[in-house]
């Protein structure tokens, strides 16, 4: 396992390198990166050979974005591309030929789900998927043919945590290499390669644009195999990211790490107070759970648990519906990691096409409520869900006034 390079800590280390992402150093140069929308660069010579060529295979606002991803995890310049999903793509088809196995966390992204159940079996790729927080189930689960162990941590919705260290030891042993969807807490606040992974996967469109403005995903690793292999692919597939998403993500990137810390403490505090609400069935957060979750939390991301929370609420599909459509300052979307505070109901929206008894299985009833917390002040957010939970008991007047009231009622 790779030593932990920096000797800070992973939200430091983040604010001491992105708030200079790009600035320029020499006389007159711009300060801010500028956006290079040329697909084509010049040469003065036939045969030589000029950092960028064509923007299909490298291109210098993209470059610039990735020198910045890769510096936040002490590793080589990231690979981009346009969406997380072409990211997790390429990874499979960098890593993957027809025969080989991969080992999956059930409770990863949809889209992670859909691609290796649905496109990657086509190509004569198989997988099993495990409940990546008992390690024994991933052990169990390598095949001689397992070439990849991809998890995701926390998990998406119910935010449950797996032991990146302990997964990365089952994988190594098995020689496979293990991918880690960082998505939800990205380098600011954990740092998967530092703990032992192989590789961190991020959808950019989440927390590290966190304006809603620009799709991307990124791939981080310091093995230089890994790397080039992805590129290849990236530049066979055509799948790199446009320079204007790359110049709106490097731009989200400057202010990530104290956008993520705010919004880290503020969750915290929701889902500390949703725990002592009475129609709240059940509060999901990073470390909330029990004591092993809280110091495991703590060895992985020391500086903050996330800004999504979820929960349930009492009365099933009605109820979720109710709370979800009588608040004013939460936006229903399908979506996290922006600057507002956001809500989804995964049962009729992220998994709506997951079939009811798997999602039962992977702890998604009816009456979750999952919420991506803004920068909004915490008092304004709880008001909100205060409209939401008397939708559902009709135990409280509204107002202002009445809202200590409410929590105390609730
Ligand atoms: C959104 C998301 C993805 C996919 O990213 P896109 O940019 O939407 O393609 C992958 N993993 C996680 C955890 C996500 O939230």
């Amino acid at each position: 396992m790779r030593k932990s390079i920096s000797a800070h800590s992973p939200i430091d280390n983040a604010l001491r390198i992105c708030a200079g992402i790009g600035k320029g150093l020499g006389d007159g140069d711009p300060l801010v990166t500028p956006i290079v929308q040329s697909t084509t660069f010049t040469r003065t010579q036939v045969g030589s050979n000029p950092d960028h060529q064509y923007s299909r295979v490298s291109n210098p606002t993209v470059a610039a974005l990735e020198t910045a991803l890769g510096r936040l995890e002490d590793a080589l310049p990231a690979v981009c591309f346009t969406t997380g999903l072409a990211a997790e793509t390429a990874l499979f088809l960098a890593l993957l030929k027809s025969g080989d196995h991969v080992v999956c966390g059930r409770s990863v992204y949809g889209g992670t789900t859909r691609l290796l159940q649905q496109i990657l079996p086509e190509l004569g790729i198989s997988c099993t998927f495990i409940d990546s927080t008992k390690p024994a189930e991933v052990a169990d689960a390598i095949q001689q043919n397992t070439r990849l162990v991809f998890v995701e941590t926390p998990s998406n919705p119910t935010l449950e945590l797996t032991d990146i260290s302990a997964i990365a030891a089952i994988a190594h042993k098995a020689r496979a290499l293990l991918a880690v969807d960082n998505t939800f807490l990205t380098a600011a606040l954990q740092r998967p390669l530092d703990l032992g992974a192989d590789i961190s996967v991020y959808s950019t469109t989440k927390f590290i644009d966190g304006h809603s403005v620009a799709l991307g995903g990124a791939l981080v690793s310091s093995n230089k195999d890994v790397l080039d292999r992805l590129r290849f692919i990236r530049k066979c597939t055509g799948a790199i990211q446009t320079p204007f998403d790359a110049w709106l993500t490097i731009n989200g990137l400057k202010t990530l790490p104290i956008r993520i810390a705010q919004q880290s403490r503020t969750a915290e505090a929701i889902a500390r107070w949703l725990s002592s609400q009475g129609v709240v069935a059940s509060v999901y957060y990073p470390g909330l759970n029990d004591e092993s979750d809280e110091s495991l939390a703590r060895r992985q991301h020391p500086d903050g648990n996330g800004a999504v929370v979820s929960f349930e609420v009492e009365g099933g599909i009605e109820a979720g519906k109710r709370f979800v459509e009588s608040l004013e300052l939460c936006t229903l979307v399908e979506h996290v990691g922006s600057v507002e505070t956001l809500i989804t109901h995964p049962a009729s929206m992220t998994h709506a096409d997951v079939p009811e008894n798997e999602r039962a299985e992977v702890g998604i009833s009816d009456g979750l409520l999952r919420l991506s917390v803004g920068l909004e002040p915490v008092e304004i957010i709880i008001e909100d869900l205060v409209r939401g939970l008397e939708s559902i008991t009709l135990s409280c007047s509204t107002g202002e006034s009445e809202v200590g009231t409410c929590l105390t009622n609730l």
